[in-house]
């Protein structure tokens, strides 16, 4: 066997399990005791100060001045009693993840004595080298400096390095100097702030009290756990977060006896310890289980604002990413790191709830708030049914592709699941004829609306292949990509529901003008009427993944845009440049800066994988092929020596056909590589990643093939590449 893959079983075969802090006491205990938290706010600002600073924290916006200067004293005096040494602004970059640079907080005073020093300027702005991260664009023609600013909307927190010293992380956005945003959390933000307005108008109809509208979110996140010298062994994972090669497992998923299993007690000592660290940071975790996959599991916390919950899945990125270090393991985000067995993915568990605890996708007994949810629910179809390509968007990256599109969960059609229940009572709603209730007439119960039970679901009744499924309560977007920043997607679907709901406000307010207010039922109604009709055809209950499905959607006219550069388009159609700028998210340069990192991403990701593949083919798996069949050229001159012609049939067979693999890797090697050439020469991105696409990426699979088949033929001792079961199962 190949002396590195030999080593590498080995080496994870006789792991021990490391040490792991067992947490004392109750959760409770420790949890967030390494966040900045509002009870310490209070504890340490002044009456005055605190209540500045959450004003600042509810509407999103920065602190400067005085009150800064004194948030920063209280932050140092906080972080230093905890071992913290350094500071850092937090961000994140169109990168997709985060970035740190730390400042200490030591400092050399005049006299030459030590002094630990945080100002409020260095809290509130800071000006990292924003040439070193992505812009598409923005930069070449604007101010090349860019700015972090504190943004208090999620709390600051301490990251220890495995020596135990402390970094105090301040979240913030980054922009640059003429404004543009060139992070993913901004957007964000902004798009919380016009769906609270738009939302609070709408929910203003059926309840004066509600003054606030917040999206909420929970996140559940898959991965597959490896380990690490396995993981080392294999130069694809390394440089692509994925296997290129590999014959797919004898035993993979068929008996789906790994979900839900007991969980392997190496592997339920790294997620004891990731989630310790996690919980300490106030990253709510609740939920894990095995998933579907071997080798694959699941984090899920409680929902939260969409802001935190977003900041803190990224965050929970990166913990575990470090915990598994410490239990020599490597965690793996990317959506489909081996071939032939489930991909991962983030599930974004999304609603709206009032100020007055109300959540605005859960139907109630209380018949006024039936409606209520009736018209919340409606604009949300109506909101994804037209934005449908843009929120496909957001999630087309190069690895995500692995799944949307390719005969894996979710497909590439953005489709709503309901449930039987929300179905008919939602075909009820479409065909009655009119709403002209008389007063006192119960419209509700003419309607059905007030035989919608408090509970939507149970456990049957629902739809795993569906990309966007009413799940009770709340939307599940699950076509999320499990290494992508939910921000991005979130930010998307919050406006495109506040646009949809002030336009709905719109309707609403121009029908009482002119028909006055005797009717208000009856004129909600008719507007969800009509709002269904024009996006039901975004409606489906069956199964996502089949053949049928995807000729209905086209005869539905759905699209279906499984190609990535092709997907991104949506980012610069007029319609999402008119949406965003109105609502003032993202304006129509960040749109397309957006539009241009994302294509140059794809861009690298692709021509990455494809120089991986080159190589490995050539001078891993080519130069194996070619010396064992040396050696099963000599035994076959061995035997015709010995007369035994027949019998040498047989090896000379394998012989050829490994000459026929061999030929056709290195052939399409070469074309792959000229088509390479091709697209690097074009002078526009769109150009080159469409080359990229549809052009390189073929020879992906058609070289793979003809490896995995000499994965087969090959004596096991010779091949070089770690095997799938080795992977996937040594442990
Ligand atoms: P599942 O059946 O998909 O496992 P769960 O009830 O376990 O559903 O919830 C999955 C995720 O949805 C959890 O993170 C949970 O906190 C989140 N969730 C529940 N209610 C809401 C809500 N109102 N808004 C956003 N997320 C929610
Ligand atoms: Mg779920």
């Amino acid at each position: 066997m190949s002396e590195l893959r030999w080593k590498a079983i080995q080496v994870a075969q006789s792991r021990a399990i490391p040490e792991v802090e067992i947490p004392s006491g109750k959760v409770s205990d420790y949890y967030r005791s390494n966040t900045f938290t509002d009870e310490v706010m209070k504890e340490l600002l002044t009456a005055e100060s605190y209540e500045k600073v959450s004003q600042a924290i509810r509407s999103g916006e920065n602190i400067e001045g005085k009150v800064a200067d004194e948030v920063a004293a209280a932050m140092k005096t906080w972080a230093i009693s905890k071992g913290a040494t350094h500071y850092t602004h937090w961000f994140q970059p169109l990168t997709g993840g985060t970035a740190e640079k730390h400042d200490s907080f030591f400092d050399v005073a005049g006299d030459g004595q030590a002094i630990e020093k945080f100002k409020g300027s260095a809290l509130v702005q800071q000006e990292p080298d924003a040439s070193s991260f992505p812009s598409g664009g923005l930069r070449a023609t604007f101010e090349a400096r860019g700015y972090t600013a504190w943004n208090p909307s999620t709390p600051a927190f301490i990251l220890y390095n495995r020596a135990g010293s402390g970094t105090l992380c301040i979240p913030s956005v980054f922009f640059s100097y003429s404004g543009e945003l060139l992070d993913a959390k901004s957007p964000l933000i902004n798009s919380t702030a016009c769906l609270d307005k738009a939302a609070t108008s709408v929910a203003k109809i059926f309840d004066e009290k509600v003054t606030r509208v917040t999206a909420t979110c929970g996140i559940e996140q898959e991965y597959f756990l490896i380990d690490k010298a396995l993981y080392l062994s294999r130069p694809d994972l390394v440089m692509c977060g994925r296997t290129v090669f590999g014959h797919s497992l004898a035993k993979g998923q068929q008996l789906e006896d790994h979900y839900f299993g007991s969980i392997p007690s190496r592997v339920n000592a790294f997620m004891v310890d990731f989630e310790f660290e996690a919980l300490k940071l106030g990253i709510p975790l609740r939920t894990r289980h095995n998933e579907v996959a071997p080798g694959q599991f699941e984090v899920a916390p409680t929902f939260e604002e969409v802001n935190v919950a977003s900041d803190h899945n990224i965050l929970l990125m990166d913990v575990m990413k470090k915990v598994a270090s410490k239990h020599n393991f490597q965690v793996l985000f990317h959506e489909k790191p081996f071939a032939g067995i489930n991909g991962s993915g983030k599930h974004n568990n999304w609603s709206v709830s009032t100020d007055t605890g109300v959540n605005l996708l859960s139907p109630s007994d209380d018949p006024n708030r039936k409606l209520m949810f009736i018209t919340f629910l409606v604009n949300v179809i109506k909101a994804v049914y037209d934005h449908a390509d843009m929120l496909r968007a957001t999630v087309a990256t190069a690895s995500n592709e692995h799944r949307l599109g390719a005969n894996e969960a979710p497909p590439a059609i953005m489709s709503i699941f309901l449930g039987s229940t929300m179905t008919r009572v939602l075909e009820e709603l479409e065909n009655k004829e009119n709403f002209d209730i008389a007063i006192g007439e119960n419209a509700y119960v003419k309607l059905g609306i007030n035989k919608i039970p408090s509970i939507l679901l149970d456990n049957t009744d629902r739809n795993r292949t569906s990309p966007f499924a009413f799940t009770g309560n709340k939307f599940e977007f699950r076509a999320v990509g499990s290494l992508a920043n939910s921000a991005t997607p979130m930010m998307v679907l919050n406006t495109i529901v506040a646009k949809q709901l002030e336009d709905f406000k719109k309707a609403y307010d121009a029908a009482i003008a002119k028909e006055g207010d005797s009717n208000k039922e009856g004129v909600i109604l008719q507007i969800l009427k009509d709002y269904y009709k024009a996006s039901k055809n975004i409606l489906f209950e069956g199964n996502g993944y089949s053949k049928e499905w995807e000729e209905e959607a086209a005869r539905r006219g759905l699209s279906n845009i499984k190609d990535v550069p092709e997907a991104l388009k949506a980012y610069i159609s007029p319609k999402t440049i008119e949406v965003f700028e109105a609502m003032k998210v993202l304006n129509k340069r960040e749109l397309h800066s957006r539009y241009e990192v994302r294509l140059e991403n794809f861009i690298k990701k692709i021509q990455i994988e494809s120089r991986v593949i080159g190589d490995l083919a050539q001078n891993h798996v080519v130069s194996t092929a070619v010396k064992y069949q040396t050696r099963l050229a000599e035994t076959a001159k061995s035997l015709v020596d010995l007369g035994l012609k027949e019998e040498a049939d047989p090896i000379i067979n394998i012989i050829k056909t490994i000459s026929y693999r061999v030929k056709v890797i290195t052939e399409n090697v070469k074309l792959m590589t000229d088509a390479r050439k091709k697209a690097n020469n074009q002078e526009d991105v769109h150009e080159t990643a469409r080359i990229y696409s549809s052009e390189v990426k073929p020879y992906f699979d058609i070289i793979r093939r003809q490896v995995d088949k000499l994965e087969l033929m090959i004596d096991d001792q010779d091949w070089p590449l770690t095997k799938y079961r080795e992977l996937l199962y040594v442990r």
